[in-house]
């Protein structure tokens, strides 16, 4: 393209890497500055040497649905990189009770899987369904468990366990409107749009490692070990960004994008709004040795364990909004997991396998309606500069479909 500027993208996670791919696809010249050694953020694996195998820093769940993903990966390369059960099946079972049930949508928009008591959650009732419209007509203040609490057993069963794992946030504090488009766009959709996925081998071998192929391949440049320090503007665009040890004069073609989380944003760009809330996420990885022989997901209630995610020899499993669990050391929190695991899957509890506890603690801004008002827009009062990365406002909650949404917002903005 002449007369184009080459992008300066600070920040590789899905933010970055995102927007990236994006404008290197229409055609402009790229340059990614990383602080880390590596790309991919919060969103990446790497070999634990306790468990000897490579793991991911924490579990994600993608659904069929998650159109841009989907697209993200077939245009890297990586678009047979996911795995997951055959349908759309989400068993579950219950710490509390002992009972297991499996929700089960059926084909095209219309629910009528709803008429079937096996298909929908157990002992829950028709009428007990559309109160998910509520969703539709959420106030920006309402949360979820406003919404939904009334009715105790799909609300503990469902709603309570939908909100936390997607919103990473308590549900009595959750913004609610955020969990509508989900619903449209997956569930709402029909069982072809809500397949649970996760990444086959792992989330670097998915998203990271295809992206930056398929980047150097086209000229885009990555480099590593590159932390923005601050940014200088004049009346209306960046001019510079410095590096530790270097700074970078922007041309007067040149564009920059700002992918990294919120609190460094505002630390580069003056005058933005960011969250400044966080929530926690725990993870614990069990190696047991032996192969499943399919990927499996299973969701847990009545305990501390949420989700179950068996996958070759490893069982993992995800905590969300963890905060009350964080403080506790790693060996309590394993044997804790363990037994609810060992519970749930029908394994022996007494003989714990090799375990790693992994603690994001800020894994996620607080999904609070007072914290979504905080999000800011893509643009910025900068012609040449523009933000992406997950916090960003796109009314969708902070998940890897939103980041990859929002990067390519980013791209569209300076393509404009
Ligand atoms: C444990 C966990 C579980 C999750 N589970 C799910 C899930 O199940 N499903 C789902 O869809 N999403 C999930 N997510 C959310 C998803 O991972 C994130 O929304 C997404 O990865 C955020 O990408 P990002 O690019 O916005 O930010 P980041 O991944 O944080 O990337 C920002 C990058 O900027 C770099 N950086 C920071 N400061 C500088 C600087 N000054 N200069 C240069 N570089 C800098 C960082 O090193 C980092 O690589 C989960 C997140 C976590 C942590």
């Amino acid at each position: 393209m002449s007369g184009a500027g080459r992008v300066h993208i600070i920040g590789a996670g899905l933010g970055g890497l995102s927007a990236a791919v994006r404008l290197t696809e229409a055609g402009r010249q790229v340059t990614l500055y990383e602080a880390g050694a590596q790309a991919g953020g919060r969103c990446r694996s790497y070999v634990d040497e306790v468990l000897g195998c490579r793991i991911d820093n924490g579990n994600h769940l993608l659904l069929s649905g998650n159109n841009r993903a989907l697209a993200y990966l077939a245009t890297i390369g990586a678009g047979d990189s996911l795995a997951g059960p055959q349908g759309a099946v989400f068993p579950f079972f219950d710490l509390m009770t002992n009972e297991r049930w499996t929700v089960r949508p059926n084909r095209g928009p219309l629910p009528y899987w709803l008429l079937d008591p096996r298909r929908r959650v157990l002992d829950s009732r028709l009428g007990d369904y559309p109160s998910a419209l509520k969703l539709a007509f959420a106030k920006p203040t309402d949360t979820v468990a406003a919404l939904f609490a009334a009715k105790p057993l799909l609300y503990r069963r469902f709603w309570a366990p939908l909100a936390v794992s997607v919103l990473n946030t308590q549900p009595n504090e959750a913004a609610a409107r955020l969990l509508w488009p989900v619903l449209r766009e997956t569930f709402g959709r029909g069982a072809a749009y809500c397949r649970p996925l996760i990444a086959a081998e792992g989330l670097s071998e998915s998203f990271v490692y295809p992206a930056l192929a398929w980047l150097q391949a086209r000229g885009g440049e990555i480099r590593f070990g590159a932390r923005a320090r601050t940014i200088r503007y004049d009346h209306s665009r960046a001019t510079s960004i410095r590096l530790t040890g270097e700074t970078i004069e922007l041309g007067p073609h040149d564009q920059v994008v700002v992918a990294v989380p919120p609190t460094v944003a505002a630390t580069l760009v003056p005058g933005i709004t960011v969250p400044t809330e966080f929530r926690g996420i725990l993870n614990a990885h069990f190696r047991l040795g032996v192969t499943a022989p399919e990927v499996s997901i299973l969701g847990v209630v009545g305990g501390a364990t949420e989700w179950i995610f068996r996958h070759g020899d490893l069982v993992s499993v995800t905590i969300s909004a963890a905060e009350k669990l964080l403080g506790y050391n790693g060996a309590g929190l394993a044997s804790l997991i363990w037994h609810e695991v060992a519970r749930a899957l029908k394994l022996d509890g007494d003989t714990m396998p090799p375990w790693r506890i992994i603690k994001e603690k800020r894994a996620t801004f607080a999904q609070t309606p007072e914290q979504i008002k905080l999000r800011p827009p893509t643009q910025t009062a900068w012609r040449n500069l523009v933000l992406a990365g997950d916090y960003i406002d796109n009314g969708l909650p902070v998940t890897i479909e939103g980041t990859i949404r929002n990067g390519e917002a980013a791209a569209r903005v300076l393509l404009r």
